[in-house]
């Protein structure tokens, strides 16, 4: 395999991928943006491959999982299933026709006494489907990586307060279930 430059970094690997046909290190490829325009000045600022180094050493997300990524994210789409509530357009995330729902559930479950059960099964959802929708940071427009949030490229559909109070009470759950058990 040929080795290829970096064009934000500089860094040399058989392993850079093609992102609108410029190569980038999977570091680089991770934090990059979707939309061509934002992605033009995304590597127009060029950084140190040493400031990255760290990174590389004990990134976590393995070669084969960013190798099916970049395949996708060329298909259209960078993750192989849109969160619910949004849909893949020109590869990017955008709200889907019932993005309200989200919203609706969000609500439901901090001002109702509703079980998670109850909840899930009228929205006909699995249980664990619900519980993953409603921790999911990318209805306040971020992203999860390497266990830390970063903002996103896509638009947020509930407000972070929601998002927040109903962090609190699936903490509380949480920590009721463990009591009970
Ligand atoms: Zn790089």
């Amino acid at each position: 395999m040929e080795r290829t430059k970096c064009i934000k970094c500089s860094y040399e690997s058989e392993d850079n991928f093609l992102k609108f046909e410029i190569p980038l290190c999977s570091i680089c490829y991770r934090f990059s943006p979707n939309t061509e325009n934002k992605f033009k000045e995304y590597v127009s600022e060029k950084i140190n491959s040493n400031a990255l180094d760290s990174f590389r050493k004990y990134s976590e997300i393995g070669r084969p999982q960013l190798k099916g990524m970049t395949l996708r994210a060329s298909q259209g789409s960078q993750m192989s299933r849109p969160p619910f509530g949004y849909k893949f357009s020109e590869g990017k995330l955008v709200p889907a026709e019932n993005f309200r729902e989200v919203e609706e559930l969000f609500e439901e479950f901090l001002t109702t006494n509703i079980s998670l059960r109850q909840l899930s099964q009228k929205h006909n959802l699995s249980v664990n489907g619900l519980k993953k929708i409603l921790s999911n940071f990318a209805y306040i427009g971020k992203v999860k990586f390497n266990n830390q949030i970063h903002q996103g490229n896509h638009q947020a559909i509930i407000s972070t307060t929601l998002f927040n109070h109903v962090q609190n009470k699936l903490d509380r759950l949480r920590k009721v279930n463990i009591q009970q058990e």
